[in-house]
């Protein structure tokens, strides 16, 4: 089943200078679902914003998003906070953790909103901290873990509410590139394992291939010739 596709997908801004910036130009792309893709082109080709308009974070200057063969509709908001709630996991940068609360907190968060009892909660915040390596630090503030660690306990907090799909933007962009290939190996064996489809943009090739395809962006176009 198609998890994802685009058609005719575009997005450009306008500045008060009358300047035009196209950042996706008529973009069609289809993933399947259990698939693991990665975005990968230089700063500025349209990864975040192919990402983000596909995650529902931002709207589509034109074209059309099916989420598993259902057109997104950007101005339904329920419509879009039940993709959040049920389908779609984020995974960002810079972690993006709640830096009061720990470990085991982080990944409860997600749950509150799908009325998950506190036990419930609790018990697979566990096994989501126990599958990414973490079963140790349930306990620990982010400050107290380091960036490898961070980002895994923002995998597990990703797959709180079983999403069928997680989008990743730089994932490995703030770590070494040792922890960034750890990270990267998590990833796959969570898609594998679990069968959830990833998406990570990068602009590191090195990265870009340990997805199943890698979907060249450049100047907010999808490179006709794979590589
Ligand atoms: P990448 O993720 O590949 O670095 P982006 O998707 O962030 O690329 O950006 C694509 C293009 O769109 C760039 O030219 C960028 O400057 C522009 N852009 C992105 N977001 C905005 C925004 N909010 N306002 C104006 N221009 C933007
Ligand atoms: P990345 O490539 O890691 O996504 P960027 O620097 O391209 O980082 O973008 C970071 C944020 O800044 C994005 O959320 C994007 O929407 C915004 N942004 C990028 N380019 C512009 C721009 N020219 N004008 C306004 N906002 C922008």
């Amino acid at each position: 089943m198609t998890i994802i596709e685009t058609r005719d997908l575009s997005k450009y801004y306008i500045f008060g200078s009358g300047l035009r910036v196209d950042a996706l130009r008529e973009v069609n792309l289809k993933i399947e679902e259990g698939e693991f893709v990665s975005f990968m082109g230089p700063s500025g080709s349209g990864k975040s914003t192919l990402l983000n308009i596909v995650g529902c974070l931002d709207k589509p200057s034109s074209g059309t998003v099916f989420i598993k063969g259902t057109e997104v509709d950007y101005r339904n908001s329920s419509s879009i906070v039940s993709l959040h709630r049920q389908t779609i996991g984020f995974v960002f940068q810079a972690f993006n953790l709640i830096s009061t609360m720990s470990a085991m907190e982080n990944v409860c968060y997600p749950m509150h909103f799908n009325r998950t009892s506190s036990s419930l909660q609790k018990q697979r915040a566990t096994e989501l901290l126990d599958l990414v390596g973490l079963g140790d630090r349930l306990n620990h503030l982010p400050s107290e873990l380091s960036g490898g660690e961070q980002q895994r306990v923002a995998i597990a907090r990703a797959l709180a509410n079983s999403p069928r799909l997680i989008l990743a933007d730089e994932p490995t962009g703030n770590l070494d590139s040792d922890t960034g290939k750890k990270i990267a190996d998590l990833m796959r064996k969570i898609n594998r394992e679990q069968g959830v489809s990833f998406v990570i943009t990068t602009h590191d090739p090195e990265m870009a291939r340990t997805a199943d395809r890698v979907v060249k962006l450049k100047d907010g176009k999808i490179a006709p010739e794979a590589f």
